[in-house]
């Protein structure tokens, strides 16, 4: 249709909500699903968090705030950025926002102009490329190996950058391939973005959920002209299971700062008013939340790893972080979409197909389910990788 822009008509629609959709439909209409589609942590919210915003809503707790968010949770987020992340951020330089979905496509919209590069590590988060499409840049795709952890290495940044790259993302712990990158390698690849100013978008929003001797390094932390390239995205959806409440930030140098809060001065005003009284709770409340969920997670990894790794036809890498493992399917000889369609239509098993992350030779199956929905949707997996 000629009043589509342009612009938009280029943008490839969410397979992921494509995909959990589809597998909410067929459970509304009473069929069996076992879900390994998802993308959220399958418990409530806790229950001192919810308090906090019915507490916020009592007391009237109900208009616009500073588009960048209402300072006490900047203090807060400033307070947290310098315990968990090493970083020093004045409040300023924190945009509260409508989740880090946001949160990354303000970096972007700050950054980005018209013909403008962005490396994108491949297997990617489904949104990235998209939102670069949207402000008019070009996602430029670096396909990372298997046998390197779905990591990008430095020479590979280095190989894909041109005169006019203006921005690397970076995501770690990764979805949907759970990698996490290291302080010696993200040093190496800072050592790149350096070389030519080139800024770089991180995004941190599994932080909390890093297993074994593995650690969240924030990128912005190695050194003052890293932290001067970087901006800083994470959010509560993960960490705290608040997926619905719509809450990220970015964090950033002066400048970029001031400019992520013109657009959102424009666009979204400011992220729900009591729904950010329910964020200080949230960072200043009990934290345990987050350690039983990463406990509980990093048992149904384990399990998922072995039950994958048995598995002929298949191949898996041992995910670090997030609640994801991405399995190479290559050798099942069908393109993604069609074997996450038969899957569901005749195995009743929803898992993402690897085109929505860029990468055709793979699904993704998330572990944020209980233990019975995975033993049972690994066993039909198991059973369509033999039939196949
Ligand atoms: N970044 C990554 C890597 C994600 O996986 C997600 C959500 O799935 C987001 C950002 C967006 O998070 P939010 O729900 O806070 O918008």
């Amino acid at each position: 249709m000629d009043s589509i822009s342009s612009r938009i008509q280029e943008v490839t629609p969410s397979l992921t909500l494509a995909v959990t959709n589809q597998a909410k439909a067929m459970l509304a209409r009473g069929e069996e699903v076992y879900g390994l589609a998802g993308g959220e942590p399958e418990v409530d919210t806790p229950e001192h968090i919810k308090a906090a915003a019915i507490v916020a809503l009592q007391e009237g707790k109900t208009k616009y705030t500073a588009s960048g968010g209402i300072p006490e949770l900047r203090d807060a987020l400033a307070a947290k950025f310098i315990a968990d992340n090493n970083l020093a951020y004045d409040p300023k330089q924190i945009c509260v926002t409508a989740g880090a979905k946001m949160a990354c496509f303000n970096a972007i919209l700050a950054v980005v102009e018209e013909g403008d590069e962005v490396i994108i590590p491949t297997p990617y988060w489904v949104s990235y490329p998209e939102m670069v499409k949207i402000a008019g840049g070009k996602p430029v795709l670096v396909e990372t190996q298997e046998s390197n952890g779905w990591k990008m290495t430095a020479e590979q940044f280095e190989a894909a950058m041109t005169p006019a790259t203006k921005m690397v993302i970076l995501n770690t712990p990764s979805n949907p391939t759970g990698a996490v990158y290291t302080e010696k390698e993200l040093r190496e690849i800072g050592e790149v973005a350096l070389s030519e100013d080139i800024i770089i978008l991180s995004d941190e929003i599994y932080e909390k959920l890093v297993y074994g001797d593995n650690k969240h390094v924030s990128i912005a932390s190695l050194s003052q002209e890293l932290y001067d390239l970087t901006i800083t995205v994470n959010g509560f959806s993960k960490a705290y299971s608040m997926t619905g409440w719509r809450l990220g930030y970015t964090a950033a140098p002066k400048p970029l700062a001031e400019a992520i809060d013109k657009i959102q001065n424009h666009t979204v005003s400011n992220a729900t008013t009591f729904g950010q009284y329910a964020a200080i709770a949230a960072l200043q409340g009990d934290q345990t939340f987050i350690s039983d969920l990463r406990d509980e997670y990093d048992v149904k990894r384990q399990f998922m790893f072995q039950r994958l790794k048995s598995i002929h036809n298949i191949r898996v890498v041992e995910p670090k972080g997030a609640f994801y493992f991405f399995i190479y399917t290559g050798q099942l000889g069908l393109k993604s979409m069609n074997l996450t369609d038969k899957l569901l239509s005749r195995y009743k098993v929803a898992a993402v197909p690897g085109v929505a992350f860029g990468y055709d030779d793979g699904i993704r199956m998330s572990y944020c389910t209980t233990l019975d929905v995975l033993n049972e949707g690994l066993t039909r997996f198991e059973q369509f990788c033999r039939e196949h």
